[in-house]
């Protein structure tokens, strides 16, 4: 090792889910939406003036923070956006965690957060779900130097509801709470009502999974002004330009259509339905998810092996091997005729001894 490398800041990263090259699989394994964006996209694309690429795009990315903050009848001053919900969630830790005391979050969710914590040196406590994998909202009771969490919650999907939410951002009003929404829009309530009462509450939220943009990087946060303000001075001391040209185009263009947005996430969410019947049937359990996913346990056959023989059969789901969770599947839900040669793959598979 060289001397040079003590002074090194080193961390061991997240990992992405696969994006195999292979075009012939069916791909459930990162939560995307099985929907192509909007058309509105498609024509907002066709008419950009390519031309203005010459040039920096807003730093203030007016046009796209305009569009959600209609969406949620907010004021401008009340949106901050970021490249996908990632960059958001790690410019809020950077901002708002910078206390000695350690942070709280589940001991099963969203594998960035201890990377961030790590990377940011950030001292950290996870709070152990129950055995049905809820949050206990209790757990939270007690001092901290800031919470986040996921609702629904990842991978398990399970849903914590409005009131209990509320109980935890209620227990820790001397910090910053963080209710990462990812996945609300596939079921509950969200916590976006609560930030004019809670000046201490950031709401983060994506366009990659319920608006079909995972590809072009769209998160956004939501709370006080003094919250978004503190954000945007930390982003403008990083970055200034982190929503490229297209980004605000096409978010735009995106955030605007309801309609489509109504019709797609309905279709998933029956879809969603229908799969926990299935699941059931083929001998799974799981949380009631309200996510664009299952997380799934086999009553007989291992997850890494059922995971193993799905990727071999050009069915790629996630597996985490990782304590408490190493004998489930994480499946996002796709088109009904995907889910359905999944069964039908599966209806076989678990014929075989
Ligand atoms: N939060 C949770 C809970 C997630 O599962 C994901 C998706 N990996 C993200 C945030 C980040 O999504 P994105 O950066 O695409 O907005």
């Amino acid at each position: 090792m060289g001397k040079w490398e003590k002074n090194v800041r080193t961390v061991v990263p997240y990992v992405p889910g696969e994006q195999p090259k292979r075009r012939d699989i069916i791909k459930l394994n990162t939560n995307e939406n099985p929907y192509p964006p909007s058309p509105k996209v498609t024509e907002a694309l066709a008419q950009m003036n390519i031309d203005g690429l010459r040039k920096y795009p807003d730093p203030a990315a007016e046009r796209l923070v305009s569009a959600i903050a209609s969406l949620h009848g907010l004021p401008n001053e009340q949106v901050f956006v970021g490249v996908g919900s990632d960059d958001v969630l790690a410019m809020a830790f950077l901002t708002f965690f910078n206390g000695d005391k350690p942070i709280l979050f589940p001991d099963i969710t969203y594998s960035f957060y201890d990377v961030w914590a790590d990377v940011f040196r950030i001292p950290y406590e996870c709070q152990p779900l129950d055995a049905s994998f809820q949050i206990v909202k209790e757990d939270y009771d007690k001092e901290n130097g800031g919470v986040v969490f996921p609702n629904p919650n990842a991978p398990t999907g399970a849903l914590l509801p409005l009131d209990a939410v509320e109980d935890i951002i209620a227990h820790n009003q001397d910090v910053v709470v963080i209710v990462d929404e990812a996945y609300i829009d596939f079921g509950g309530i969200t916590a976006a009502g609560l930030i004019d009462k809670y000046e201490n509450l950031l709401v983060v939220r994506t366009f990659s999974k319920s608006r079909s943009l995972a590809g072009m990087r769209i998160g956004y946060a939501l709370g006080s002004r003094k919250l978004i303000k503190y954000l945007s001075d930390v982003k403008y001391s990083f970055n200034s330009y982190t929503m490229n040209e297209a980004a605000l185009v096409l978010g735009e263009a995106a955030a605007l259509d309801r309609a489509y947005f109504e019709e797609t996430r309905a279709r998933i969410i029956a879809t969603r339905e229908r799969a926990k019947k299935e699941f059931a049937a083929l001998g799974f359990s799981f949380a009631d998810s309200q996510a664009n996913f299952l997380f799934v346990t086999h009553e007989s056959r291992p997850a890494a092996e059922l995971f193993a023989a799905l990727k071999e059969a050009g069915i790629y789901v996630r597996y985490f091997k990782k304590p408490r969770i190493d004998n489930y599947l994480r499946i996002t839900i796709g088109t009904d005729e995907e889910m359905e040669e999944l069964y039908r793959f599966l209806r076989e598979y678990l014929l075989q001894i």
